[in-house]
């Protein structure tokens, strides 16, 4: 289990799939293997094995002050996800056990922050009962994007009314009608020294977490990286960016703020450590897992 701290604030990493694995060219669709040889030392097995792109879903588990904060929620058990077998209507999922490991109950949590509304980071934040969705968090206030949350509202209203339901439905919505969602602007502070940022482009209201306390700093980035590949080509947006040149500018942003300041970037999908420091190399960058 990943765990660290940033001053006074003790991260640890809570697991849902530990290995999930797309195919680099699915993935990335700019991406052009060759241009990866020189670095294949240090990504293979870890990151990258066989063509396909290894990643973790995670979500990051924050005690500050007494308080329980959760950034992000995963894919969840019972969710209808006829798109992607490994998360189709799931069952038996551990990341509940995992927090049980950490000592804490689901009505323990206070807050859920989602960096954005995609399906492998709202699942958990809805759990079935008696067919019916529900906040499995009861006492959480849940945070989310107010652009986000407008955006996926208006995409759900368009769809096929035939189709299974989305992760808007049945993750979102429930909370929401629940009473126990808040939507959120840029510059939110959610604790002393936990500061939300816009940081769109993966999607349009996507927000990452800047994290300053007792002197050491780090930011929580959601899905503005994926993968220490985009370290050294950060050029190359995921199929899943819904701006994929937005979400370039954004990374190259991120990862140069970084690598200037040396706080610590926080994904969500790295694998092995899951956590870095980040060097500029040339026009690129490359983690420091140290
Ligand atoms: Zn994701």
């Amino acid at each position: 289990m990943t765990s660290f701290m940033i001053g006074d604030v003790s991260v640890t990493g809570i697991i849902d799939l530990p290995d999930f694995q797309i195919p680099m060219a699915t993935l990335f669709p700019a991406s052009d293997s060759g241009r990866l040889d020189a670095e294949r030392h240090w990504l293979s097995p870890d990151f990258l094995m066989n063509g396909d792109v290894r990643l973790t879903v995670r979500s990051w588990l924050l005690r500050v002050s007494g308080r329980n904060i959760l950034v992000d929620a995963c894919v969840g058990d019972h969710k209808e996800r006829p798109h992607r077998k490994e998360w189709h209507r799931r069952v038996g999922g551990d990341w509940i056990a995992a927090l049980a490991e950490n000592q804490l109950r689901p009505e323990d949590v206070d807050v859920v922050f989602c960096t954005h509304m995609h399906a492998d980071h709202v699942g958990w934040n809805t759990r079935l009962e008696n067919d019916r969705w529900v906040p499995t968090f009861p006492n959480a206030r849940y945070i989310c994007s107010r652009v986000e949350f407008d955006h996926w509202q208006a995409e759900t209203a368009a769809k096929d009314a035939q189709a299974a339901p989305n992760c808007f439905e049945d993750s979102v919505l429930p909370v929401m009608q629940a009473g126990l969602m808040d939507l959120v602007d840029d510059g939110r502070e959610l604790a002393s020294g936990l500061i939300l940022r816009s940081s769109a482009g993966h999607t349009p209201g996507h927000m990452s977490m800047e994290v300053s306390r007792g002197g050491q700093s780090g930011i929580f980035c959601g899905d503005a990286i994926h993968s220490p590949i985009q370290m050294v080509m950060p050029e190359w947006s995921s199929a899943f960016c819904s701006d994929p040149d937005q979400a370039r500018v954004t990374r190259y942003a991120l990862l140069e703020t970084l690598a200037e300041t040396g706080d610590i970037l926080v994904p969500m999908h790295f694998g092995g450590k899951a956590h870095c420091r980040v060097k500029p190399v040339g026009n690129a960058f490359r983690p420091d897992f140290d």
